[in-house]
């Protein structure tokens, strides 16, 4: 049976695509390894922040990492190893650090950042999805009296900036220790509940004919001379006339291709507990000299933090949540955290904040929709938008603007 789509990987990149593709009448068929249940997709802060913030290449960032390396409070690590490909990486990201590119990936996020949020807001008040969308902001809280200040000159248009002294942050981060210097609010973002977008994005999928063949890990393209025929798994063959890959932090689908994706895995962790009620903070927020997220939930809180290169370790190292647990108690007041849930998943991280987005050069039927880094659940939904544009269409690259806006 001939397949008209099929998307390898449901992550939240997956699943979007789904969704676009299925609004325009496409049958689509999703095949994951997994059960779809804990990708990078489900453990992450769910900040959709695309407004105002500055990309991870930002000019000054390895300066700044040296700095917080020596107080000890350094959100990276970085595991010597012998795959090229990292330090290529690294060489890349460090040319990426200009103010010219800043602009223009802070321009792009605008744009993208707007169309992801106006389409969550369609998910809950057409589709009837309970996402947990809420528009109060994005809170960058500072530690660090220099930086602050030099954030506060960025921020005078009230409009888009609310400049908050410490007592004013702690209306909005009650458990906030007056160790801290004051915070900005980034009045534009948002947050929501990455993990209930995910099982709210199947069951809508699900309810729209999307067929999901799970716990199936595609290992291999079947090529003729322009297209991919065929994806295979260990044991079966599935033939479609479109094939998308959207692998996450995974890259070897891609190289069967001959393209190597520049994108590495970056280890982030996260830490899901309850708190008391009193001092859960109003509204999304990053401890913005450390790296650090908190994100107030329905039921529960999280927070997230680092950003380790150069392991693809699927275990929950505790001296890395230990060293989160201390950064932020160092800026908090004592409080229990109660049936904490710790995890930790890969970002697929490129060295420009750019996703990788768009047809194969050599086989045409072969779509990428990878390496959205930091960014995948501020941007799901327009990049869904944008490949399902592509397809239905029927695209190349270069006639597609929203691709070539990112190339
Ligand atoms: C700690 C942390 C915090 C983060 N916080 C935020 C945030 O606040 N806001 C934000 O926007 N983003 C955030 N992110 C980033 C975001 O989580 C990712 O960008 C996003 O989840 C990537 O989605 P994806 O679909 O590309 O990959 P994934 O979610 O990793 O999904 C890829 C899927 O592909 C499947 N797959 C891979 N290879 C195969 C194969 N060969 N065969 C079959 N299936 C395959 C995998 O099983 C997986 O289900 C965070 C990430 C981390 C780690």
């Amino acid at each position: 049976m001939k397949r008209d789509i099929i998307i390898v990987g449901g992550g939240v990149i997956g699943l979007m695509c789904a969704y676009s593709l299925v609004k325009e009448g496409k049958k689509v068929t999703i095949i994951d390894e997994g059960k779809i249940e804990n990708s990078a997709s489900f453990g992450n802060a769910g900040l959709l922040s695309a407004f105002d913030k500055s990309p991870l290449s930002y000019p000054g960032v390895v300066l700044d990492t040296l700095k917080l390396m020596l107080k000890g409070e350094s959100p990276l690590t970085f595991h010597p190893t012998l795959d090229l490909k990292i330090y290529q990486w690294l060489w890349k990201f460090v040319q990426s650090a200009n103010e010219k590119r800043m602009k223009r990936s802070m321009e792009l996020f605008e744009i993208y950042g707007q169309i992801a949020v106006d389409l969550y807001t369609q998910m809950e008040e057409i589709d009837g999805m309970d996402l947990d969308l809420q528009k109060k902001g994005l809170l960058m809280v500072y530690t660090q009296e220099e930086t602050f200040k030099q954030k506060i000159k960025k921020c005078q248009n009230p409009e888009r900036f609310e400049i908050l002294n410490v007592k004013e942050t702690k209306t909005y981060l009650p458990c906030a220790n007056d160790n801290i210097q004051g915070s900005v609010l980034l009045k534009k973002n948002a947050h929501l509940d990455a993990k209930r977008v995910m099982l709210e994005m199947k069951k809508y999928l699900l309810s729209q004919g999307v067929e999901f063949i799970l716990e199936e890990k595609i290992e291999e393209l079947i090529f003729n001379q322009h297209d991919v025929t065929a994806v295979q798994s260990q044991h079966n063959t599935y033939t479609a006339n479109t094939i998308v890959l959207s692998t996450g932090y995974q890259t070897f689908l891609a190289k069967k291709a001959h393209n190597d994706l520049m994108l590495i895995p970056a280890k982030g962790y996260s830490l899901t507990f309850e708190m008391p009620q009193e001092l859960k903070p109003k509204t999304s927020l990053l401890f913005a000299d450390m790296f650090i997220a908190m994100t107030p939930r329905r039921h529960d809180v999280r927070i997230t933090s680092k950003l380790e290169i150069g392991s693809t370790s699927k275990e929950v190292v505790q001296k890395q949540i230990e060293s989160i647990k201390n950064n932020f108690k160092r800026y908090t007041l004592p409080f229990e955290m109660n049936n904490t849930i710790e995890w930790c998943g890969f970002r697929p991280l490129t060295p420009n904040d750019m996703p990788l987005l768009g047809r194969d050069k050599q086989y045409s039927n072969l779509i990428y929709a990878n390496g959205l880094g930091w960014l995948g659940m501020t941007f799901a939904p327009a990049i869904g938008k944008i490949i399902s544009e592509l397809i239905c269409k029927e695209q190349s690259n270069e006639e597609n603007e929203n691709i070539m806006a990112f190339n």
